[in-house]
């Protein structure tokens, strides 16, 4: 009964794209944890760093992969994020939008007003805007204008194994033209968490002893919770295979093949007794091997002979 106590008052922020879907398929086990999450009134937070769609596209979205019940509460976006900050750092600021109706309405929402004259923020998230959008932002930040961004990645995966740049390259186009540094939010921002977690007991009106962190990307999902103190749970259903881990800092807290692993624990209120999956144990056996080669992510000369493609945002 206590150990059920102690596992209701958990509360999870799931990462979208690689833990739950990927490229229009949802993933065996993502349904179910969803169920289970409302079954049993356990607090639950979709957060993505995709600044483009609203929380009521999503639950369309999830609803055509197969996933119900869900509502716009359930959706906490970089944009809505960003403007969660600016509302709270500048009220009464103005904002010149690049970027698509998500990005919009979340400022809408909060009272940011759309200003093409004189706005105390040019604001970048991702879409397809031309190159005149571009200069005239630009402009703005030579007049005075801050440059403030949804989220620091640089592609995005659209499926089919392709990608589309995101709103980290298109910030950096601006940082080099203006020589203005960029401000981003969005995970891996600790504002993104610490926002999110806020959300999550509002919400269910509950004080959560632990808020649980479900990503696929060491560098927006793990790295963001870690830095705020969340459990971080990695899956390797997404864009981080297994073997990239030694070349990180930070480490996830407990490693899952996929959100699969949680259904037994959460079903039957039981900790579960391992806290990592047998995934773990793989790595740790090739660490035994000590591989020549390997090199840490601290290591100055790590990246020199071996220009790697970047999981996600550097
Ligand atoms: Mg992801």
């Amino acid at each position: 009964m206590l150990r059920k106590k102690k596992m209701n008052n958990k509360g999870y922020l799931l990462d979208m794209d690689g833990v739950i879907y990927r490229e229009n398929h949802l993933i065996p086990g993502a349904a179910d944890l969803v169920k289970l999450f409302q079954a049993n009134y356990i607090p639950f937070l979709f957060l993505t760093n995709n600044s483009a769609p609203a929380p009521e596209d999503l639950v369309v979205k999830l609803q055509h992969l197969g996933i119900s019940d869900l509502s716009p509460r359930h959706f906490y976006t970089s944009a809505m994020n960003t403007a969660d900050f600016l509302a709270e750092t500048h009220p009464r600021c103005t904002a010149f939008v690049v970027g698509e109706a998500g990005l919009t309405s979340a400022l809408n929402n909060a009272k940011i007003a759309n200003d093409s004259i004189a706005p105390t923020y040019v604001v970048i998230g991702e879409g397809y805007f031309g190159a005149e959008k571009l200069y005239q932002a630009h402009q703005l930040i030579e007049a005075g204008s801050r440059l403030v961004v949804t989220n620091p990645d640089n592609w995005c995966p659209v499926g089919s194994g392709k990608t589309r740049p995101g709103a980290g390259a298109v910030a950096a186009f601006l940082e080099a033209c203006s020589g203005m540094r960029a401000y981003y939010l969005g995970k891996p921002n600790p504002y993104m968490f610490t926002q999110a977690s806020k959300r999550l007991s509002a919400q269910y009106k509950r004080n959560l002893d632990e808020v649980i962190m479900i990503g696929d990307t060491m560098e927006t999902d793990i790295r963001g919770a870690i830095e705020c103190g969340l459990q971080a749970y990695l899956v390797l259903t997404g864009s981080t295979p297994l073997d990239s881990l030694q070349d990180y800092v930070y480490q996830p807290t407990r490693v899952m093949e996929s959100v699969a692993d949680l259904l037994e624990e959460i079903r039957t209120g039981q900790p579960s007794d391992r806290r990592s999956s047998p995934v773990l144990e793989a790595i740790r056996r090739a660490e035994s091997k000590n591989k020549p080669g390997r090199r840490h992510q601290t290591d100055g000369q790590a990246f020199v002979n071996q220009r790697r493609r970047p999981y996600m945002t550097s």
